[in-house]
């Protein structure tokens, strides 16, 4: 027995009208829940500000149905249930779910309930969409609710597309918004940078992924990673975005492997009634965000001269922003929860991103100065024993991975970069070094390296 959902514009602007049709697997109490958050945003959202109210029926005939706590209700029932309800579609991000003239775009997580422990049941989504339009979804009807919102939605009366296929997989750029963003100089970037990151890791876990973009009216900039695909916002249309998509793209590709498939063994399975802290945001973050531009230089994207600049600028927002944080990298991981992505406290907070950069392009060089091995080495264990088994990681397990490639203790290594707050300036200054680079500060130019 599939959960079944059906979707469709309301009369009123904003709003989604949702069925979801389910059969209990024991009469009695049902719980009901919302997802409180997103992966790939460690922050409550509380997506059920945007339901008014749920009714539920069985049988045609009205059913009461309780409201427990914010995002969760309760009813009960032996037969099948249908329950009713509008979302408040109006977060035009690339987390979010948007309607507008022109554009539906729908975050599943946002606004499909799901009945406590049955996550893992199949699911069958109907979209009711206006005539003529066209759609991109990597969901496929009979899947997982897991999957079903890790599979954002884009429909609106023109998608323009550009595919290929790379080692067997099928990959799509799909653009609304604006045709001309889709340029030949964009889909040869991309195409170069998803052969590198695809020969380097050897596997792929999906056979198809969607890079899907959406180009809007407003300045913006903003990325989503899931399993089969990636949600882009841009704007405006007539910004140059090139540098920006291609930095955003390779990013967002490399997560298919780090979070979406090799992940911290706290997120596995994904608990998204409730926070869930995890201590190694550097891992998933900073790895991504190093390698990320790496794959743009390796794949002849980018100049040496034009890296060194990437990788100078990402070395400025740790070392002139955060360079005084109080906290060590794995204390933000886990305060990503209370204030990981907008303002924090002046001088408390260390980027899971650009400190977490800064960790992995040190480790990196480390392993290549020691025996020639790199981080390669690393992601391609961390896939085998954790990724492709479908098992989480620990922090320990990860250090245990960078220890056997290196061939040594990391533990002092790890302690000053992740554990502590200590000052790391002068110790990446001598790992550059030995990698014939010189990371230095002036008054006159701040940091420079060459
Ligand atoms: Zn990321």
């Amino acid at each position: 027995m599939r959960n079944l959902y059906f979707l469709k514009s309301s009369s009123d602007p904003n709003y989604l009208e949702i069925t979801f049709q389910f059969t209990p697997r024991k009469p009695g109490k049902q719980v009901i829940q919302l997802p409180i958050w997103r992966p790939g945003r460690y922050q409550a959202q509380n997506f059920a500000k945007n339901i008014p109210v749920l009714k539920a029926y069985s049988g045609g005939v009205p059913i009461a149905i309780s409201k427990i706590a914010s995002s969760t209700w309760t009813l009960e029932a032996s037969e099948p249930v249908e329950i009713r309800y509008s979302y408040y579609a109006n977060q035009p991000d690339a987390g979010g779910s948007v309607m507008e003239p022109d554009l539906l775009y729908i975050n599943f997580i946002n606004c499909l309930l799901y009945i406590k422990g049955r996550e893992n049941e199949r699911c069958e989504l109907h979209i009711e969409k206006p005539d003529g339009w066209k759609s991109v979804c990597t969901f496929k009807n009979g899947g997982k609710y897991r999957e079903l919102v890790d599979s954002p939605y884009i429909a609106a009366p023109a998608i323009f597309q550009h595919k290929w296929k790379c080692n067997g997989v099928k990959f799509s750029i799909d653009v609304v918004g604006s045709r001309q963003a889709l340029t030949k100089k964009l889909t040869d970037s991309y195409e170069k940078f998803t052969q590198t990151q695809l020969d380097w890791m050897g596997t792929f876990p999906v056979k198809e992924y969607h890079y899907m973009l959406w180009v809007c009216p407003n300045p913006y900039y903003h990325g989503v990673e899931h399993t089969k695909s990636t949600m882009m916002v841009m704007g405006p249309p007539d910004r140059d975005a090139y540098e920006d998509l291609i930095g955003l793209g390779s990013h967002e590709l490399f997560h298919v492997w780090n979070i979406a498939t090799i992940r911290p063994a706290e997120l596995f399975p994904y608990a998204y009634d409730r926070e869930v802290a995890f201590s190694t945001g550097w891992v998933v973050e900073g790895i991504t965000t190093y390698l990320g531009d790496w794959f743009l230089y390796e794949s002849g994207v980018w100049t040496r001269q034009e890296y060194l600049a990437g990788l100078l600028g990402n070395l400025k927002l740790h070392f002139d922003r955060d360079a005084g944080a109080q906290q060590s990298l794995e204390e933000s991981s886990i305060d990503l929860w209370l204030d990981g992505y907008g303002t924090s406290l002046p001088n408390k907070r260390a980027s899971i991103y650009y400190k977490g950069a800064v960790v992995a392009l040190a480790l990196d060089l480390q392993l290549q100065a020691k025996n020639g091995k790199s981080l390669k080495e690393v992601m391609h264990k961390m896939n085998a024993e954790f990724g492709q088994l479908k098992k989480g990681y620990t922090k320990a397990d990860f250090i245990r991975i960078c220890e056997e490639v290196y061939g040594g203790s990391l533990q002092e290594f790890f302690q000053n970069y992740v554990e502590k707050s200590t000052d790391i300036t002068t110790d990446l200054q001598e790992i550059f070094a030995k990698s014939g680079l010189k990371f230095e500060k002036d008054s006159a130019k701040g940091w420079t390296l060459q």
